[in-house]
This record gives C-alpha cells, sequence and structure tokens, in this order.
C-alpha cells in the first residue's frame, strides 16, 4: 500500500520565491522564508542553505528562470556537502518541476508536496493515513511525465517492467488503480471510525485536541505537560494512537490530550480535504487548546486563519482555551496584554521553560466543568468492583458502606455511564454538554447499568 510514504529527510536547500503580488498583500519575502523553512523543518529535511528571489512574475518554464536556476545549480556543487532536495516555497508545474530538475540534477519538491509530507507524518488515524495518501497520489499522477527522478519518488513497488512508454503507462495504470482502492477504504474506515468514537465516549474520558500552527509548539507542550505522567498500564490508552497523552486534572478527572497537525498559512485547495481528515481529533474533542506562537510576527493572521478554519469544521462553538506561548521570548509585555484582551480564556506559557502550566491547567478544568456533574450512586454488594471504578474516573466526595452496599456521591465525567447506577442526580446534572457529533447523552433507559 503506502508506496508515498516515504518521508523527506536529508539535506536540502530552500528556494523561497516571493512575488510583487505578495508583498502587496502584506506577505514578505521573509514572511515566506520563515514558513518554508517552518514546513521544512516540521518534515525533518536538515536545512542547509537557504535562497530568496523576489520576482515580479514567475515564468512558465522554470519558475524562477533559466539563470537563477543555474545560480542554484552552482550554489549546490559549491556546498561542502551532498544535497539531498531543493525545497520551493511555490508550487511547480509538471513542466516546471522536470525541467528543474534536468537543470539541478536533483530532487525537486514543491510547496504541496512539502506540505503532504508533512501531513502524512502527522496523520494518525487510518482515515487520516489515507486521505493524504490520496491527496499524494492525486497530485502526483499528473505529474507523472517519464522522468525518472519523478517516478522514483513514488518507491520500488510500482511499474517494473522497464523504462520508456510502456512503464509509464504501468505507472499510470497502477496509479489509477491505487486512487480507486483507497477510496473504497477510506469507505469502510469511515464506517469504523463511528464505533471507535463510542467505544470512547463510553469510556468517559474528555479528550482535548491540541491545535495551532505549525511550530507554535504543540508537540512541546504536550511532553513537557505529560512527559513523566504518561501511564504505562492503561489498556485503554495503548490502543490509541501514539500523540494522545493521558492526563490527570487537579480534581481528579482523567483527560487526554490529543497532539494534532499543524495549521498552514494560504493551504492550498487540492489539500483542504487531507488536512481536515487529519484534524478529526478536532471535531471530536471536548475541549481545544489552542496553542499560539505570539513571538511570531504574523501571530495575528495566524489567529485569524485558526478561527477560519475552525469555522468550516463547524467546531467554532467548542470550549476553547489559548496558551499565548513562547513567552520567554516576548520582550514586550504589550504583545501579551494584547493577546490576553483579545480572547477570553488565554495564558502566557513557555511549553520549553514549562512555565505557566498551572494557569492554563486551571482555565482547562474549570472549562470542563460543564462536563462533570455530581451525582449519588449506590452499588450493590454483587458489583462491589464498579466501587474502585468511581475512583479512578471520578472525584469521590461522599463514601458510606451499608448491608446492601455502598452509597458514593462523586463527580464524574458527564457521560451516561454511570446513569444506570445514579440514585439522586446532584448539581451539574442536566447540564450535560452536547457534543458536537451530539452522541453524549443518548444513552437511554436500555442501556441502564451497563457499566461492567
Ligand atoms: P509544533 O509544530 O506546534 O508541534 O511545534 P514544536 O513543539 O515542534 O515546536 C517548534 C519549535 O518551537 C521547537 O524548536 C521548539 O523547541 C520551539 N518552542 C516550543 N515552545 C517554545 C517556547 O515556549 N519557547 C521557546 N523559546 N521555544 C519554543
Ligand atoms: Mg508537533
Amino acid at each position: 500500500m503506502h508506496e508515498v510514504e516515504e518521508h523527506l529527510k536529508g539535506k536540502g536547500i530552500l528556494v523561497t520565491v516571493s512575488l510583487r503580488q505578495d508583498r502587496y498583500r502584506g506577505w514578505d519575502a521573509d514572511d515566506s522564508a520563515r514558513e518554508l523553512r517552518e514546513l521544512a523543518l516540521s518534515s525533518g529535511v536538515n536545512i542547509v542553505d537557504e535562497i530568496i528571489c523576489k520576482r515580479n512574475e514567475l515564468t512558465p518554464n522554470y519558475l524562477i528562470g533559466k539563470g537563477k536556476a543555474q545560480e542554484i545549480r552552482e550554489l549546490i556543487q559549491d556546498q561542502h556537502e551532498e544535497i539531498d532536495v531543493v525545497l520551493f516555497s511555490k508550487n511547480l508545474s509538471s513542466t516546471q518541476q522536470s525541467n528543474l530538475e534536468d537543470i539541478l540534477d536533483i530532487k525537486t519538491i514543491d510547496r504541496t508536496q512539502l506540505i503532504l509530507d508533512v501531513f502524512a507524518q502527522r496523520a494518525h488515524s487510518n482515515e487520516g493515513k489515507l486521505q493524504v495518501e490520496l491527496a499524494q497520489l492525486e497530485y502526483l499522477f499528473p505529474r507523472l511525465i517519464g522522468k525518472g527522478i519523478m517516478l522514483s519518488r513514488l518507491g520500488g513497488g510500482i511499474g517494473t517492467r522497464g523504462p520508456g512508454e510502456q512503464k509509464l503507462e504501468v505507472d499510470r495504470r497502477g496509479i489509477r488503480g491505487k486512487i480507486t482502492k483507497i477510496k473504497d477504504e477510506l469507505e469502510k474506515v469511515r464506517f469504523r471510525r463511528g464505533q471507535l468514537r463510542k467505544k470512547r465516549i463510553e469510556h468517559s474520558v474528555a479528550t482535548i485536541a491540541v491545535i495551532g500552527y505549525t511550530n507554535a509548539g504543540k508537540s512541546t507542550l504536550l511532553n513537557s505537560l505529560t512527559g513523566a505522567k504518561v501511564s504505562v498500564d492503561n489498556k485503554l490508552f495503548t490502543t490509541l494512537d501514539p500523540t494522545s497523552r493521558q492526563y490527570t486534572l487537579p480534581n481528579n478527572q482523567k483527560v487526554l490530550f490529543v497532539d494534532t497537525v499543524g495549521f498552514i498559512h494560504n493551504l492550498p485547495h487540492n489539500l483542504i480535504e487531507a488536512f481536515k481528515a487529519t484534524l478529526e481529533e478536532v471535531q471530536e474533542a471536548d475541549l481545544l487548546l489552542h496553542v499560539l506562537d505570539i513571538n511570531n510576527p504574523k501571530a495575528n493572521e495566524q489567529l485569524d486563519a485558526v478561527y477560519e478554519v475552525l469555522k468550516e469544521l463547524g467546531t467554532l462553538e467548542k470550549p476553547m482555551v489559548t496558551a499565548l506561548n513562547k513567552v520567554d521570548l516576548v520582550n514586550s509585555p504589550q504583545v501579551i496584554e494584547h493577546f490576553r484582551n483579545k480572547l477570553t480564556a488565554a495564558v502566557a506559557i513557555s511549553a520549553l521553560k514549562g512555565t505557566g502550566f498551572d494557569g492554563f491547567i486551571n482555565i482547562i478544568a474549570d472549562k470542563l466543568k460543564a462536563l462533570v456533574r455530581t451525582v449519588d450512586i449506590f452499588i450493590p454488594h454483587s458489583k462491589i468492583f464498579l466501587v474502585s471504578r468511581i475512583y479512578e474516573e471520578g472525584k469521590v466526595i461522599e463514601r458510606k458502606d451499608t448491608d446492601q452496599g455502598v452509597q458514593i456521591k462523586a463527580m464524574i465525567p458527564a457521560t451516561g455511564r454511570w446513569d444506570g447506577w445514579i440514585v439522586k442526580r446532584g448539581k451539574g446534572d442536566g447540564k450535560t454538554k452536547k457534543r458536537g457529533n451530539g452522541e453524549t447523552g443518548k444513552r437511554g433507559k436500555g442501556e441502564k447499568g451497563k457499566v461492567s
């Protein structure tokens, strides 16, 4: 299956192409260069050198003109180390790509290919992976114009029948078949996903999706927050993907932090579906933790772009906490003030230095309170093993052991899981927050006492 899954690595040279029209729109050459750098770093490429080409317009055959392409070739030859790839900040047509590879004699990657590579590395679910692979194949398909270098990008699995036209035809047919197969598989995976989600709701763990721009510090935050606290023996969590981390809030509520793929400025249209597929955690989360790099000069624009995507995903209404990250690099208090005023539930932190965590954990706990309810539960002796489950999942406020069983007042996650054992509903009940998928609390009378 996953022929295109081989990820970018090795040493690369970055070529930022800045057009006059970009600069008119307030997107400087420096902004483009920073973005390319961040994407390259996210993909795992080792940056050896960077070039910025400012142009009025692009050329159809070489994007940046033949002369400039030759300059880049010299630059590659002048390096002390062997270069593996040249990354372009713009998209390349198949003609441009093959012409450039002719001159440079090295693999080239354009903006869409680079973004897809980042997505491929960050897509964790089956659906996400398939969606990204589909986008990769669809993007590469029209680019199969007989260039050896390009075919090799698809790995060794396809078209071993020999060179020339015949091989090309086999490649095309192979890829077309693969595209169909992936689409079929996506159908099946979507069905299974619905079932998995139900399971997660039954286990009543609040999930917090960590979102934000590429390089905002999402993974760093997750690591320093939960690094020492990942439970090794919790079976539920070992079945989830590796970027999920369990965390216990001060009120003893267990939550799950889920890392997501980073946002990207001006995402190419053909990638929106793949991007959204990698963001399915967002749709299913109870709460969003938005990590914003306030040291980034484009932080305001990034903020707007994140909200724009959340709107498209229909998740703008979800409770959200914003971590104003990288304060350790921010010298001006006004910058922090600006974002604090602009956003509700925003806390300045440094994911790297581990500062400010208490503040935003408290806000998260507060926000999740709406998802917790206080109830009176009665567990008969025959089901006594459920008592320890209550201690694990919630916070026990009162406990009374009687002849018939155990009477407990506890704060528990507001799913329907315990409904069959509740004897008296307490404060906060009935306010179960309706999730985006509308499934919470749907468990009816028929499922009474289904905890086991
Ligand atoms: P992600 O793409 O959002 O997951 O971002 P990463 O967690 O990979 O972080 C991107 C870069 O920012 C890394 O080089 C981190 O070391 C750096 N970084 C993250 N948080 C902070 C912070 O609070 N302060 C500083 N100075 N750097 C940070
Ligand atoms: Mg990350």
